[in-house]
């Protein structure tokens, strides 16, 4: 037990902004949209085209062709190695609430009849860190798609490795990038999605390493947050620091994509990818 209390880290301006209940107030222009109308607009403001955080089981059902996805590895759980305090409870709790396993769901799909394996992080466990179980679940998915012979799809959201596993959470860095040069060894295409938020382990491993590196209007991709930055180097950051835009510009990303336009472009660069 600490002597002072901890200071809150969270920021007013977050866009942390899972939709709950029944109304949704949008943190872009204001307007109060309902539950069923985001639904139907893929959770994208009908005002403002503002992307709500969207969790990994619906973002699976938006890109995968009908009935296709076949999930894979549900069976792995977190240990507590580093015998964390609170740690065993608190990933308990996230499963129970969330009914995910942890903060990464994969399996094979099909996106316009173009086969592929997917991972899809989840920002809602955990903030989407990578523990050993996300790194473990990436790297399988790319084994089975180089066994299988299919393209890789990952889409990121998350916060960066998970600290409550240490170095056990950064090896998964070059774990996955390990299993991406094998994939790519193996002349098998790999298309990165980075939605809102991308930074720490994940955008430094395996989210920018794509063959195309894709990302949502407006989302955050960085290393460590602005505010750190900011901080560390006693600089003002230039306008528009690490949103996906800024990214386009700078040539870490490749292309900035609708949501409404996700599947249609996944499923014509998996195409050209990887001709039938
Ligand atoms: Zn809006």
């Amino acid at each position: 037990m600490g002597i002072f209390s901890k200071p809150s880290l969270r920021s007013q301006d977050r866009r942390d902004d899972m939709p709950e209940g029944l109304w949704n107030k949008c943190p872009e222009c204001g307007a109060m949209v309902h539950n069923l109308e985001l639904q139907q607009n893929l959770h994208v403001c009908p005002h403002c085209s503002h992307h709500f955080l969207i969790g990994s089981r619906e973002r699976i059902l938006m890109l995968a062709d009908t009935g296709s996805f076949e999930e894979t590895e549900t069976n792995l759980i977190s240990a507590n190695p580093l015998g964390f305090q609170g740690y065993a409870e608190k990933t308990a709790a996230l499963r129970a609430k969330t009914g995910l396993d942890d903060a990464v769901v994969s399996g094979r799909l099909s996106i316009d009849g173009n086969r592929a394996m997917i991972a899809v992080m989840d920002f809602k466990f955990f903030a989407g860190s990578m523990g050993s179980v996300v790194g473990e679940k990436i790297t399988r998915a790319i084994e089975t798609a180089i066994a299988e012979k299919r393209g890789v799809i990952i889409v990121s959201a998350s916060s960066g490795a998970r600290m409550q596993e240490g170095m056990l959470s950064l090896m998964q860095m070059a774990k996955t990038c390990g299993a991406l040069a094998r994939l790519s060894e193996a002349k098998l295409p790999f298309i990165s999605l980075l939605t809102h938020p991308t930074t720490g382990g994940v955008t430094a491993s395996f989210a920018t390493i794509g063959d195309i590196n894709l990302a949502e209007p407006k989302c955050m991709i960085g290393f460590a947050g602005p505010r750190v930055v900011k901080e560390t180097t006693h600089q003002n950051l230039p306008p528009g620091f690490q949103t996906a835009e800024f990214m386009l510009e700078h040539g870490l990303v490749d292309a900035i994509v609708h949501r409404g336009k996700l599947r249609e472009r996944l499923a014509s660069l998996l195409s050209y990818m990887m001709p039938r």
